[in-house]
């Protein structure tokens, strides 16, 4: 039995894992020259990490990842809105790590057949008969897997075209070297604006931050990010006297609206090709390796992908509507709102943000 898997990110190469535990054959298109991810972090929730145990992958990456000990909400002068009880979260499901995204990927690609890994193939169309036409001639499978993003071309084939929603705000991301070591890690909101910080394994400071902005508006860069961030809370100002131009990354962030199927015929999508998610909740690469043991078992169970839908759509529709509404919550702009906001985050006992989450993290292979 074989999977043509379209896209090498995080999503593509944890079905490959997958498909490779259950003795299938894979291949895997990319139509990058190179599998590589961004420089930035990448927190992984303990729901993500038990899909990596069943990929048998889950101690090598807390082995090259940082468990977070403390998080939470400040406003912009540093007073805390909200605490997250990290002991109630890691004594019922574990610890949630965080980590480069290049390592990450480094150790799913290592996982994979070197010689099932096709860098620079475009695919162009995937057929419900398990035809995928690419650059360099047909591939074909008993399942074709539509890892190939948020804009995925095989999701066409699935329910026709779905136009990807802007969220109302851009992300900027990047990891530095700080002056001083920084003990925690959390986000701090503003008016319109967040800007969050955790320190990864080498000591560095995965740094992001988010704004209010039209869609494709020019970012500033650094010095808009100084603007915006300079006068808030310590440690933010020294971070962002430590960061470096050139590393910064800028993304508007999008998301999906709910597909009618996650599969058809012989073609299923995982990943954010089949639910991109804004990234409040940090869920999206957790849900793409979730997908992937769960289509790779209903795979080997039998040719019916049905099973992999209704466990799957559900479940990921409800997690991006979640990280849409607090991405909602969090970017409020209007003095009052904010007012009402901080309030009821103060007022909120971390009991009730625990169990808000558990649905989430309850997640069992
Ligand atoms: C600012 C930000 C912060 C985030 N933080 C977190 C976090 O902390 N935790 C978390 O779990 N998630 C986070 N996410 C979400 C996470 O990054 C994504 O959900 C995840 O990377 C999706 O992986 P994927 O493999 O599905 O898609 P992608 O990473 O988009 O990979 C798709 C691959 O398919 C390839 N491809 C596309 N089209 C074709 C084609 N036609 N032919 C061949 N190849 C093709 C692309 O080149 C690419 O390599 C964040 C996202 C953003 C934007």
């Amino acid at each position: 039995m074989k999977a043509v898997i379209v896209g090498g990110g995080i999503g593509g190469l944890a079905t490959a894992i997958a498909f490779t535990r259950h003795g299938w054959d894979v291949e895997v298109l990319e139509r990058s020259t190179r599998i590589t991810e961004v420089g930035a972090g990448l927190s992984l929730w303990p729901n993500a990490l038990r899909a990596l145990d069943a990929l048998g992958l889950g101690d090598e990456i807390r082995s090259r990842a940082r468990e977070e000990n403390s998080a939470g909400i400040r406003d912009s002068k540093g007073r805390w809105l909200s605490r997250t009880d990290v002991d109630a979260i890691r004594a019922r499901y574990g610890s949630p790590i965080l980590m480069h995204r290049h390592d990450l990927l480094d150790i799913l690609r290592a996982a994979v057949p070197e010689s099932a890994v096709r860098t620079g193939i475009s695919a162009t169309e995937a057929r419900p008969d398990g035809a995928v036409a690419h650059s360099a001639g047909t591939s074909t499978g008993d399942v074709v897997v539509g890892a190939d993003g948020i804009h995925s071309m095989v999701r066409r084939t699935v329910c026709g075209s779905v136009e990807p929603r802007y969220s109302g705000y851009t992300a900027w991301r990047v990891v530095v070297t700080p002056a001083e070591p920084i003990g925690d890690m959390g986000e701090s909101w503003g008016r319109g604006e967040r800007f969050g910080y955790g320190t990864l394994p080498d000591g560095r400071v995965y740094c992001f931050a988010t704004a209010n902005l039209p869609a494709g508006a020019e970012g500033g860069g650094l010095s808009e990010l100084r603007a915006r961030f300079g006068s808030w809370h310590e440690p933010i100002p020294m971070l962002l006297a430590a960061a470096d131009d050139t590393a910064l990354l800028e993304h508007d962030l999008y998301d999906l609206p709910p597909l009618k199927a996650f599969t058809a015929g012989r073609i299923a999508l995982v990943g954010d090709a089949a639910h991109a998610m804004t990234p409040n909740l940090g869920q999206g690469a957790c849900q793409a390796l979730e997908d992937a043991v769960v289509l790779a078992r209903v795979a080997a169970e039998g040719g019916d992908l049905t099973p992999y839908d209704t466990q799957r759509r559900p479940r990921t529709q409800m997690i991006v509507q979640r990280s849409r509404s607090i991405g909602a919550i969090g970017q409020l702009s209007s003095p009052l709102a904010v007012l009402a906001r901080n309030a009821i985050l103060r007022l909120t006992p971390p009991s009730a943000q625990f169990k808000s989450l558990a649905p989430i993290l309850d997640w069992e292979v």
